[in-house]
């Protein structure tokens, strides 16, 4: 067996010994994160089907968890309107699949509103090159309709670096320029965090992430209140959430492929991390402990007993504590009770009780003098199932 073979098999034994347990692996939670280390109570990740990649000729698949603001369709037009007061039908049109903007007609902006997500869209400047620096290719992506992901034709094409291709207009230039030729298709990934306010204060100040065609531009790039044309924006609340807006900016631009999908609270608006607050680790703790203790009601014998303890690491309650405690009282009492010539039939269990027990002293879960801790060291020991063999 080679060492790489090796290595893997004594990774999936411990971890199918850490499943079939349940509980008492990895440390244990702590007053800011609610769950373990390798903690099975802790919810899987939910199911998304992925999409596809586009080509030049030809635009990807959407995730199936994907809204879709504009899919290629014609009637999808419907999705949009021209961002004026009273609203009205927007004058850009779909032509083979692809929406482009009519010069002079104005922004569109979407029906849909959303705040933080992941963004998709795919746009192409003219093909046809006319005018330069920020009359060329010229358009916009309009997070909430408040922050400008800049959309230009700069192939070949000097600008001022904040007002590049996927800058944060106003506010921070692109890392790279990693733009197709004008006339193919520039793919936009974008994360988009509005700003947090609380009392007036600013406690987060919102953030963008872009890709361009696959390329990193900004990383995590703090909003200082969504930048603008000439003047430097300040920190401000953004609303809950807003439109889409695309920019007319005198230049037929296209798009195609444009769908978001909404993300998690963050941390600070109740969301749930690895690290969060005391006091919402305190809440989770005992939501965690609630869900476990019912799932123990549903068992019997030693499964029962193990979910109960398991209970007691996220938050203790005292009938399940003396519920636990009984039941450990009663499995130590049976294992001391047990005729050496039976024990070994029971070494399976007994070693299983053993490490919960090192487990729940160790992380204080019970006191260092806990009486089955003790008892069942003691039988352990006597029968050398400490000893590696
Ligand atoms: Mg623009």
């Amino acid at each position: 067996m080679t060492q790489f073979t090796l290595h893997t098999l004594t990774l999936t034994l411990l971890t199918s010994a850490a499943l079939a347990e349940g509980g008492f692996y990895g440390d244990a939670p702590d007053a800011t994160h609610p769950w373990a280390i390798h903690d099975m109570n802790r919810p899987q990740p939910m199911r998304v089907e992925p999409g596809t990649f586009s080509s030049q000729e030809k635009p990807g698949s959407p995730p199936s968890d994907a809204i879709i603001l504009f899919g290629g369709k014609a009637d999808e037009i419907e999705k949009w309107q021209a961002d004026k007061t009273p609203a009205e039908p927007t004058k850009w049109e779909v032509k083979d699949g692809v929406l482009q903007c009519v010069p002079g007609s104005g922004y569109i902006r979407s029906k849909e509103e959303f705040a933080d997500c992941q963004l998709h869209l795919e746009w192409s400047a003219p093909s046809k090159v006319e005018g330069n620096s920020q009359g060329r290719g010229n358009s916009g992506v309009f997070l909430m309709g408040q922050v400008e992901v800049q959309v230009l034709d700069n192939y070949n094409n000097p600008t001022y670096a904040d007002g590049f291709a996927s800058s944060i207009y106003g506010i921070n230039p692109p890392m790279a320029n990693a733009l197709h030729a004008p006339g193919e298709w520039q793919t936009y990934d974008i994360v988009f965090r509005r700003p947090l306010f609380k009392d007036g204060q600013e406690i987060d100040p919102g953030y963008i992430t872009v890709f361009v065609n696959g390329v990193l531009t900004q990383d995590h790039t703090p909003l200082e209140g969504g930048g603008g044309h000439k003047s430097r924006s300040k920190a401000r609340a953004f609303p809950e959430k807003g439109p889409l807006k695309l920019q007319d900016h005198g230049n037929p631009v296209r798009y195609r492929n444009i769908w978001y999908r909404p993300l998690p609270k963050r941390v600070s608006e109740g969301g749930e991390y690895s690290r969060m607050s005391e006091e919402a680790t305190t809440a989770k703790r005992s939501e965690i402990a609630k869900s476990i203790r019912e799932d123990a009601a549903k068992l019997e014998g030693n499964a029962r007993m193990y979910r109960l303890l398991e209970s007691l690491c996220y938050a203790d309650n005292a009938p399940a504590r003396e519920a636990a405690i009984r039941a450990a009282d009663e499995f130590t009492a049976e294992l001391k009770s047990t005729p050496q010539d039976k024990l070994e039939s029971k070494k399976g269990a007994a070693l299983q009780f053993h490490k919960a027990m090192d487990y729940l002293v160790k992380f204080k879960v019970l006191p260092d003098d806990f009486a089955p801790k003790a008892a069942i060291t003691e039988i352990v020991k006597a029968q050398e199932w400490d000893k590696k063999k």
